[in-house]
């Protein structure tokens, strides 16, 4: 017993010299309570200080064999072969977990990843954390960590505090380009991160996909780009069933097999109409002319309007008058609760839902003129012919004239029902907070600025910021996004 009091001054001299007692043993005790030092220095397991070397006995018998944690009144250390070994950094475990050991001894000071004899870990105040999840950095780059140990299984996304991230095989891959899938979703990668500028196809290991906001967009329908051509977009990816007319911002075109087909020649009809395919192109078939036009002897004879398919797209202009019959036939139905002016029934709801919902911001989308009939119509461009003639134009001049003022009869889309002016008829309403409401929301209740000012030269109708259109909310969404007016939408204009 004598010799081991002696050992035990030693043991507290040679400390003093070779360790920096107080910064170690304050985080020590603070950090690790559990693992507090023993003051009994020279118990039956543990290290002991003899002939200024550390040994570790087990029983009073230094123990050779024993490889792992051991404490001493200073701290934890990573002993070997009998003896605290100075060179090994690495993961040692004692019976309060796993820990981060740095030159033999344990290392409270480190959080971040840490190599152990199995691999990089991820530690906490220099304990292994089974626990983490998520980005940590080594001076090889970024890497994914899974329950506390690096996955290099892993491929998809995580986050670190600078964004979020596409991980390869567990580490952060600036390279990549491309998709990648993280809880059920798809995202477009670039540059390492999810590329929120991007839209257009890219692909993964099931299909080409249609991508917008870093995301696959689900709601995309219509042509799609890419290396290979031009593809038919359905439910986001393409659709290599799709047989029919689709278009992009050159026109319409023929697609089969899912891609446009530049050496179809022939027919195809859609809700749209009936069009005539070439070189893949489509443009719509000619109609019947007008074999009774009234005004033939001044004006262009128009086709007859195709109102044999969607009744939402029926194209009405000076070229398309509507058939006979057709205008005094429409079943109508008031704009609002509160007017006189009616629609077509079919769009009716849509304008009271607007109405609705613009009245309820503070905006009155008061209606000024809906529904014309035919004889309303004719009265109105008659009137105007024979007060023309009276002013001393011939018939012919007075109705050629007239017509550029008011659409002759059956060729307005008020005779079909389908349009509303609303609260004045003057450019000044582009002024108003109405017109800005409707420019934004309109398409959300399927209407349409019918005539825009930059449209002219294709509608024949000068801006008017007034009459807006009821064509459906798809048809109307797509042509806001697009910016093309009714003519170019339905393949008219070449
Ligand atoms: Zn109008």
């Amino acid at each position: 017993m004598k010799n081991k009091l002696i050992k035990t001054v030693c043991v507290m001299l040679v400390a003093t010299i070779l360790f920096s007692v107080a910064t170690v043993g304050n985080a020590f005790a603070k950090d690790f309570p559990d693992a507090a030092i023993d003051t009994q220095v020279g118990n039956a397991n543990g290290l002991e200080k003899e002939d200024g070397l550390w040994v570790f006995y087990n029983n009073e018998e230094i123990d050779y064999d024993f490889v792992g944690m051991a404490k001493n009144q200073y701290n934890w250390w990573y002993v070997e072969n009998g003896t605290i070994n100075f060179e090994y950094t690495g993961i040692s475990e004692n019976k309060y977990g796993s820990w981060y050991m740095k030159d033999g001894k344990l290392d409270l000071t480190v959080t971040g990843m840490v190599k152990g004899d199995d691999g990089w870990v991820y530690v906490k105040n220099g304990k292994f954390d089974s626990t983490y999840t998520g980005m940590a950095k080594n001076d090889y780059g970024w890497w994914y960590i899974n329950n506390g140990k690096l996955d290099r299984e892993y491929t998809g996304l995580s986050s670190n505090q600078y964004g979020v991230w596409f991980i390869k095989d567990g580490k952060l891959d600036y390279s990549y380009i491309g998709m990648t899938k993280h809880e059920g979703k798809w995202y477009y990668i670039s540059n390492g991160t999810i590329d929120r500028s991007f839209e257009g196809m890219a692909k993964n290991q099931y299909n080409w996909w249609y991508i917008k906001d870093g995301c696959i967009d689900y709601s995309f329908k219509g042509l799609a780009k890419n290396e290979y051509g031009w593809w038919y977009i359905n439910n986001g990816c393409i659709d290599r069933k799709y047989k029919g007319i689709a278009r992009n911002k050159y026109g319409l075109w023929y697609v089969s097999n899912g891609t446009i087909d530049y050496k179809y020649k022939g027919t195809c009809t859609n809700e749209m109409g009936t069009y005539n395919i070439s070189n893949g192109k489509a443009t719509r078939k000619k109609m019947k002319l007008c074999s009774s036009w009234k005004y033939s002897y001044a004006l262009d004879i128009p086709q007859i309007a195709d109102t044999t398919s969607s009744w939402n797209l029926i194209l009405v202009n000076r070229n398309f008058v509507l058939p006979d019959g057709y205008i005094n036939n429409i079943k109508l139905s008031y704009a609002t609760s509160n007017t006189s002016e009616r629609l077509d029934s079919r769009v009716a709801p849509y304008y009271q839902r607007m109405y609705n919902d613009a009245f309820f911001q503070g905006v009155y989308l008061t209606p000024c003129s809906g529904y014309r009939s035919y004889n309303l119509q004719k009265n109105n461009f008659e009137n105007k012919i024979s007060y023309l003639v009276s002013c001393g134009y011939s018939k012919k001049d007075a109705t050629i004239k007239a017509s550029t003022e008011i659409l002759p009869p059956g060729t307005s889309e008020h005779n079909a029902g389908l349009a509303m002016d609303i609260t004045s008829i003057s450019q000044s309403f582009e002024s108003s907070a109405a017109f800005r409401w409707l420019v934004k929301n309109a398409h959300n209740y399927g209407f349409i600025l019918r005539y825009p000012k930059d449209k002219q030269s294709i509608t024949n109708i000068i801006y008017e910021p007034w009459h807006w259109r009821f064509v459906g909310v798809e048809a109307a969404t797509e042509m806001k996004e697009t910016g093309q007016c009714l003519e170019e939408y339905l393949g008219v204009v070449r």
